[in-house]
């Protein structure tokens, strides 16, 4: 087992390397054991989708890994996580971004988040457009969150085989990357600082490197089906 996900672990990063993105293992549902493995092959950059569950694995492994929350995250689960998360991926609202702020705030830290984007095709619950983007990035509250910083985007292409729309789903998020870091939008704030865009998971990280991803978030081609 162990041979196996730091074969697919070096494979995958061997792919990666002509571009500049990082690999983060995600790690739900998988062993103990299992996330030992990928920490003995190099990775210290792990992300999980339940509150629970990363409170619960935390503890058990090494104080350097790097703790990314990936999935939808509710305002009364903060708490659990705001002691030592290393980057939240899903924000996709002012009052979870006010929730993180106060968190962060008894933990005496500043926590990193991305602002999830919706540019899927399809019908999922999660996520801002342009213009719910724009409104929080304008909210004159922003600038009084002292201690979440803002990083950048994430978003999740289409569960579709169709490359080409996923493709065009990258290069909207890209596209709305580079126009808000042109535009230097919500900077003005302080918390703001337009470095990352998170997309590309099992089916699709090499696409999404080509495309500007700067993080790939992969599971199943690490450690097999769940
Ligand atoms: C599960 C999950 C992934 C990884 O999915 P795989 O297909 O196993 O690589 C990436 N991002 C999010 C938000 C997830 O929940």
């Amino acid at each position: 087992m162990n041979s196996q996900i730091s074969e697919h672990i070096q494979f995958i990063l061997n792919q990666l390397a002509p571009f500049k993105c990082k690999l983060i293992a995600v790690t739900k549902t998988r062993s103990i054991a299992e996330l030992q493995a990928t920490y003995t092959a190099g990775i210290l950059d792990f992300g999980e989708n339940r509150v629970q569950e990363m409170v619960d694995k935390q503890p058990q492994l090494p104080a350097d890994i790097r703790w990314h929350q990936i999935g939808h995250l509710q305002t009364n689960k903060v708490k659990y996580i705001a002691p030592f998360v290393h980057l939240i991926h899903s924000v996709d609202s002012f009052k979870l971004l006010k929730e993180i702020n106060k968190e962060a705030l008894k933990n005496n830290r500043t926590i990193p988040c991305l602002l999830q984007m919706y540019i899927a095709q399809e019908e999922t619950k999660f996520g801002l457009d342009k213009q719910e983007l724009e409104e929080l990035l304008n909210n004159p509250e922003l600038s009084s969150l002292k201690n979440i910083q803002i990083v950048g985007l994430m978003g999740m292409a289409s569960f579709t085989e169709n490359t080409a729309q996923i493709k065009t789903e990258f290069q909207s998020l890209k596209n709305i990357f580079e126009e808000v870091k042109t535009q230097k939008k919500g900077e003005k704030a302080g918390n703001v600082d337009w470095q990352e865009i998170s997309m590309g998971m099992s089916g699709d990280y090499l696409l999404a490197a080509q495309e500007g991803s700067t993080m790939v978030r992969v599971g199943s081609k690490i450690y097999g089906a769940r």
